[in-house]
């Protein structure tokens, strides 16, 4: 399939069928810990990048091969809401399912009405907000010229009062950039003005290839939550899982994740082995001979080996 891929399971979405609305990697913004690696040329109009009734036929035929979803997720190679005509798939979407729908965003284009527009149908929308100062936001999101921190937070705030779904926002923790307790106090003013759900805390837990990102400590984490669990609901992080028991070709679906973001070699092994329960070795041999297909390589991120698409610049998608 070229738009749809998994279902990946997370903590957060469970059992989630995500869909890819955009060329790799077509963003507003650069972030310092991106895995799709620098944004080489921004896009900042939006556009029907591909036909929405082709994107919503490999919904449909998805739906029909896998019935115990939590979610269907729209997310990017970069920023979802770029894609023009979102908000009519997901309004095509519900009415094929009772599945909840999300949408993963930077939530860079939020001060645009038809933006807003768009999400109103959405269960849950998953914007990003990484800090609550300007000097911040720019080192850490280094936006396109002409979007401002002060547009993305207005942008959050007017999509609050106009939205009646789940509003969950990514706060993304790097260690030694915004963990420490000025970065998290300004965070928690800005959060108390746009009064989301719930932030859900994100570790930079894959490898970004542009730059060496740092986990936060365990004692900064927990400063985290104790800042910003005064103004919100903190979903504290936990790292996904791959489930791939009902994948009707795992081939297919480890390459269609792993091209989208890297993986844990840790975790792409449970993932194998509980296919083949009881023969260990069978999982190994599987997994070795993926290996030697060439298609993937392995790289290091904070000690941990993980697996990416070879030879391809991109290696995933983010936000
Ligand atoms: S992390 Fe998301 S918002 Fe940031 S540059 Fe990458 S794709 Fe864009």
């Amino acid at each position: 399939m070229k738009y749809v891929f998994g279902p990946v399971s997370s903590k957060r979405l469970g059992q989630s069928l995500g869909v890819d609305l955009l060329p790799p990697k077509s963003c507003t913004w650069n972030c310092i810990y991106c895995q799709l690696g620098k944004t080489r040329k921004f896009v900042a109009e939006r556009q029907e990048f591909f036909p929405r009734e082709e994107i919503f036929d490999e919904i449909r035929q998805a739906l029909a091969l896998n019935n115990s979803l939590d979610w269907i997720t729209f997310v990017g190679s970069g920023e979802t809401m770029l894609y023009k005509g979102i908000g009519w798939l997901v309004a095509e979407v519900k009415k094929l399912t009772n599945t909840p729908v999300a949408v993963i965003t930077n939530g860079s284009l939020l001060s645009l009405p038809e933006v807003r527009e768009e999400l109103l149908q959405a269960d849950a929308v998953l914007p990003s907000l990484n800090a609550g100062s300007e000097t911040l936001h720019n080192q850490i999101c280094q936006p396109a010229s002409g979007l401002t921190f002060q547009q993305h937070v207005e942008g959050l705030v007017a999509f609050r009062s106009e939205y009646k779904g789940r509003l969950w926002i990514e706060v993304m923790l790097l260690g030694g950039i915004n963990d420490t307790d000025a970065a998290l106090n300004d965070l928690a003013n800005v959060l108390a003005k746009i009064n989301p759900d719930m932030v859900h805390l994100v570790l930079p837990t894959r490898p970004a290839p542009e730059q060496e990102i740092r986990l936060p400590s365990e004692e900064r984490l927990e400063q985290a939550i104790a800042i910003l669990s005064k103004v919100t609901v903190v979903v504290s992080p936990l790292k996904g899982n791959m489930d791939l028991r009902n994948a009707p070709d795992m081939l297919e679906a480890i390459t269609a994740i792993v091209s989208r973001h890297p993986v844990q070699q840790r975790e792409l092994q449970k993932a194998v082995a509980d296919c083949f329960p009881g023969e260990a070795q069978k999982a190994d041999e599987f997994l070795s001979g993926l290996f030697a297909s060439g298609r993937f390589r392995l790289v290091e991120h904070n000690g941990e080996p993980y697996w990416v698409i070879q030879n391809e610049e991109n290696n995933g998608f983010n936000c």
